[in-house]
């Protein structure tokens, strides 16, 4: 009741939430009431939560935050919301987001964008906006979101929470709409690591429903968050600090690395030369693999048709010209180029090269190293509206997070600071399923 209570009073004013779904809230919450009475435990019995609207909740409106999903009633929970609520968390509601989670701002979103709660004339980051704002504000403990190319380190560094990408295959995609399926991961925004810890234990394991889950154990994450950081190896990613990087911001990140040098880690500089690849790369793969996932919603089957159509390629093609905003429909086209018969060789094909040499420089950095340490983003939060009409520009604010999802890698972004009242994010990067290592390096510095 407290949490609805502040959902009520700020969420106009920061329109975090797309559905607030205050009944079934309500009587979650009895049902966790009388779970704890019968002495049953759990940390997450009766704890309320929010979810992205990208993850499919049964009998509950998922819109993917698109006037195409805007009359969609999912018929079935996502694998991640089945999880938690077994595990007795509430759902409190549903976050706003990029459309499609397409975008670095929740600028795209048909329902209007979020707002900063740190300063409201600013963006609180994309694509899962909401889910950070809601945590920011206290509107809730905890929420997920998803990670396909920042879109929960970015928010959480500009809202100053604790954000975690898990490996690419740790967490379950069935059910969560797929954006660019072999970069999109689930993951939380938190307020620390013990709490995302708390949640990836629920998150997290094998799903026979999604083929590229993978049958690993999954480890006790909070029991192993307290460990000792002597003798650790950090790796400070070089091309991290080159130019475009505030100069503030890389004041706060050397801060945080110092602290880690205190306590008991050793740093050394290590070069991922291809790193800075990873923009254009992930802008070939990720509009690709979009252009293809985005066919399904054709006016027939799903969400939004246009009135009268006067035969089924009208109704496609109005549907879909009436159902996508400007930022979908621009990755659509890119893909759609990208992939064409034409261009394959030279976009595509290329990019998937990349992408391997990308990855091939992290297996090489992690032979040397723990973890890999640097910024999150290379700006604090920027003003709403000062970036939306120039897509490259937006682009740019990938550069620190894009090249961690063409190598499917686990990330955390956690505070280290302010610069003028905005906050500042540290982002730590792992090994594949290091979860429970990052949450680790992340705790003892929290
Ligand atoms: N900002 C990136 C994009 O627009 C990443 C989005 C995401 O991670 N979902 O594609």
């Amino acid at each position: 009741r407290h949490f609805l209570d502040r959902i009520e009073r700020l969420n106009p004013t920061l329109n975090a939430f797309i559905t607030v779904t205050a009944e079934t809230a309500l009587a979650a919450a009895e049902q966790a009431d009388r779970r704890l009475a019968a002495g049953e435990e759990g940390a997450l019995i009766g704890v309320p939560l929010a979810h992205k609207d990208i993850f499919c909740t049964d009998g509950i409106l998922t819109t993917c935050a698109s006037r195409m999903l805007s009359n969609f009633v999912a018929p079935y929970d996502a694998t991640v919301v089945a999880r938690l609520s077994r595990a007795g968390a509430v759902m409190l509601g549903k976050a706003n987001m990029d459309e499609f989670a397409m975008g670095s701002s929740n600028e795209t979103s048909w329902y209007g964008p979020v707002r900063n709660p740190w300063d409201l004339d600013k963006v609180p980051g994309g694509s899962s906006g909401g889910s950070a704002a809601a945590v920011a504000a206290r509107l809730v403990p905890a929420s997920t979101g998803t990670d396909t190319g920042g879109s929960i380190r970015q928010p959480a560094a500009l809202t100053s929470l604790t954000g975690l990408k898990p490996s690419y295959g740790r967490v379950s995609r069935y059910g969560m709409i797929a954006f660019a399926s072999s970069l999109d991961q689930a993951g939380t925004l938190t307020r620390s690591a013990h709490d995302a810890a708390l949640l990836l234990a629920q998150m997290a394991g094998f799903d026979p429903l999604d083929s590229t889950s993978v049958d690993t154990p999954v480890p006790d994450y909070v029991g192993l968050l307290a460990q000792p950081l002597t003798g650790l190896k950090i790796g400070v990613l070089k091309e991290f600090f080159e130019r475009g990087l505030d100069e503030e911001i890389e004041r706060r990140v050397r801060e945080a690395l110092e602290v880690y040098r205190r306590l008991g880690a050793q740093l050394v500089e290590v070069s991922l030369p291809n790193l800075p690849l990873s923009v254009p790369a992930y802008y070939v793969v990720a509009p690709a693999e979009c252009s293809s996932n985005l066919s399904r919603f054709d006016g027939v089957r799903f969400g939004h048709r246009c009135d009268s159509p006067v035969d089924l390629l009208d109704l496609y093609k109005r549907s879909r010209a009436e159902g996508f905003g400007e930022e979908v429909k621009r990755r659509i086209m890119t893909g759609t180029y990208v992939l064409s018969a034409g261009y394959y060789d030279a976009y595509y094909l290329r990019a998937q090269k990349v992408r391997r040499l990308i990855a091939d420089d992290f297996a090489r950095a992690f032979s040397q190293v723990d973890v890999l340490m640097g910024p999150t983003t290379p700006s604090p939060a920027f003003a709403i509206g000062t970036k939306s009409d120039d897509p490259v520009t937006m682009y740019l604010n990938d550069i620190y997070t894009s090249g961690v999802n063409l190598a499917g890698l686990p990330a955390m972004s956690v505070p280290c600071g302010f610069q003028d009242g905005l906050p500042v994010g540290l982002q730590i990067v792992g090994p594949h399923f290091a979860e429970a290592r990052l949450l680790n390096v992340a705790h003892v510095y929290q």
